[in-house]
């Protein structure tokens, strides 16, 4: 199998079965991102543990093309568990593998977004959910209060 074909399977995989897709999480933060260009709307919620800076739950909600979905499968996937400064370094990675450099270490299904970077449109679709665990994490923009908006 080429690796290309690989990747498209493990894209295809998140998906189809998203890990931690969910509109509920009880306690923590919910960021909004949007991708207008392609339509992606995305809602990440992180709750992370204050006492030992680990993220004890992450989910994510909304609608959006099978790039951004299954990128914000992996990133679940990839940080729960994490430490906050783990997570943010992972979050850099991905920065720099959407810009088409190699990972310096393994990141797992991660890498099966490498191929986006040839694909500069997609970009922010793959990002999208990066960028919105960023935010969480150093309370940036796309915070939302509104509960509706959120669950
Ligand atoms: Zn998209």
């Amino acid at each position: 199998m080429e690796l290309e074909d690989l990747y498209q399977e493990i894209i295809l995989d998140h998906y189809r079965s998203p890990r931690n897709h969910s509109d509920v999480l009880d306690r923590g933060k919910c960021v909004k991102h949007e991708n207008p260009l392609c339509g992606d709307e995305l809602y990440l919620k992180v709750d992370v543990d204050e006492a030992g800076g680990k993220i004890a739950n992450i989910c994510f909600s909304g609608h959006g093309c099978s790039i951004s979905q299954a990128s914000a499968s992996m990133i679940t996937e990839a940080v729960k568990g994490l430490d906050k400064d783990k997570a943010l370094e992972i979050s850099e990675k991905v920065r720099r593998l959407m810009r088409g450099e190699a990972p310096a270490e393994n990141l797992g299904d991660i890498e099966a977004l490498q191929g986006v970077s040839k694909f500069p449109v997609r970009v922010k679709c793959a990002l999208l959910a990066w960028m919105a665990l960023r935010d969480a994490l150093t309370n940036g923009k796309g915070q939302t209060e509104k509960k509706d908006e959120c669950n």
